[in-house]
């Protein structure tokens, strides 16, 4: 979800200035989940979507890390692809490709078609300028990078430990992380990179890999590309017809993206601490999986996961919160007036959704690139308040309590909250379309 919306709002931009049209192409391992397609239905007449023949997914090895199985499809479709955009330019003016990150390899068949290659970063600039440096760091190195004693300096962010790196790159073994060194070496011989960021947000980091020598590629800061606040159903979720009944700016939205999951000792403190805080939520639950991990590919998050929740609590909480099991109108919620808080696993859309909505954070990452996006958001920006664990990577609920009533109560809260409101303003008035 987090690479196919911002693609998919890419297209419509694309299509909206430009003479053009767009087809999306899809990998699949089986149908796609109701909010994907609702996307792909959504879109205007010009842009185009094809599923890429379904993945057989027997041949992975069991409990595969989600990165992996994600190399593993793209690996698996490429031949498609190739088939599919032969097949395409036969039929159109086809003249440009633009891949995801976890889709670099497809550069080859671009090139292969005398196709102008783009790739679109789905994440941030700080992220886009560790993955320039990876090359260099990986030459540099031969330990693992959580073991590393000295911390990453990221050009023109944060230092970083090796630790939270993004996931990709913590087994240097694996095909995982070959892949995205390869894709590190191949920045500079591209014909443009998107990335879903702006200037204002991350000033420094852009100019920076605008400066000589950094990156011979012409980067685009095109964000943020964002999905509108207005739902496609007629009837607006029940989540929202709840929060019109709130204070302004009262409720703390709890929500880990498209694909996080907690375990069930950190839902539990998740929630004790949540009722804890006495402060108004509205949380997104899915089912709790072994580990606080990523589930995009586990069948336990079709599990009822209200079932999970601590005895008695939603009882306890009728009055102060109300629980949304698994999937919720995320960008409706943040627009609207009550809500004053948004405790998220800093996944990037998410990220940019609560700063064009101006929605002070609590960054609580799980995996991905989102231990680096919650220390750029919390120490770079301060944007956001941090969720400490303890020695076995658990948010007690005494700290869950402390840091929504930090957000929500007192000064710091209100310093992050006037921060996110000074990129607002101004992100507003650029983009109105907002
Ligand atoms: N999202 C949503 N409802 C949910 C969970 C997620 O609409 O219940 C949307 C969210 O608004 C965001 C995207 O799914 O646009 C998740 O992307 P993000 O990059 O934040 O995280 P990912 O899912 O890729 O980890």
């Amino acid at each position: 979800m987090g690479h196919l919306l911002p693609m998919a709002e890419f297209a419509k931009r694309l299509v909206k200035h430009h003479p053009i049209s767009v087809t999306i192409f899809i990998p699949t391992t089986g149908t796609l989940p109701k909010p994907q397609i609702s996307i792909l239905e959504s879109l205007p007449e010009n842009i185009h979507h094809s599923f890429l023949p379904s993945v057989n997914m027997d041949l992975l090895p069991e409990g595969s890390r989600p990165e992996f199985v994600i190399s593993f499809i793209m690996q698996s479709n490429l031949s498609s692809l190739r088939d599919a955009l032969i097949s395409l330019k036969s039929r159109t003016n086809l003249v440009a490709l633009v891949f995801d990150i976890f889709g670099h390899d497809s550069l080859e068949v671009a090139k292969e078609l005398n196709l102008l290659n783009f790739l679109f970063f789905p994440s941030n600039a700080m992220v886009l300028s560790f993955t320039f440096m990876l090359q260099k760091l990986d030459e540099e190195t031969s330990c693992e990078y959580k073991d590393l004693s000295d911390p990453v300096k990221v050009p023109g962010s944060v230092s970083f430990h090796g630790r939270d790196l993004i996931a990709t790159v913590q087994i240097r073994t694996d095909e995982v992380y070959k892949s995205y060194l390869l894709l590190s070496k191949r920045l500079n011989f591209l014909d443009g990179i998107i990335v879903n960021s702006f200037h204002e947000l991350e000033e420094e980091t852009f100019r920076v890999l605008g400066a000589a020598g950094q990156s011979q590629t012409p980067i685009y800061p095109i964000g943020p590309l964002i999905q509108s606040a207005t739902t496609i159903e007629l009837e607006p979720h029940d989540c929202i017809k709840w929060l019109d009944n709130q204070p302004d700016r009262s409720v703390v939205l709890v929500s880990f993206g498209s694909g996080g999951t907690l375990s069930l000792d950190q839902t539990h403190e998740l929630a004790l601490g949540l009722e804890m805080s006495g402060h108004r939520f509205l949380w997104i639950v899915r089912s709790p999986n072994n580990v606080s991990d990523a589930s995009y590919f586990d069948s336990s998050n079709q599990i009822d996961p209200l079932g999970f929740l601590p005895e008695r609590f939603l009882s306890r909480t009728v009055k102060q919160g109300l629980v949304v099991p698994s999937w919720g109108p995320q960008i409706e919620i943040l627009s609207h007036k009550a809500t004053g808080g948004f405790l998220t696993h800093c996944g990037w859309n998410s990220t940019l959704e609560s700063v064009v909505h101006g929605v002070p954070m609590i960054a609580w990452p799980l995996y991905a690139e989102q231990h680096m996006n919650a220390k750029m958001m919390s120490e770079a920006l301060c944007l956001a308040l941090r969720s400490e664990s303890d020695e076995n990577g658990v948010v007690r609920k005494e700290v869950v309590k402390k840091v929504v009533k930090e957000l929500m109560e007192e000064n710091e809260g209100k310093k992050i909250s006037q921060r996110v409101n000074e990129h607002k303003g101004p992100l507003w008035s650029r983009c109105p379309s907002l």
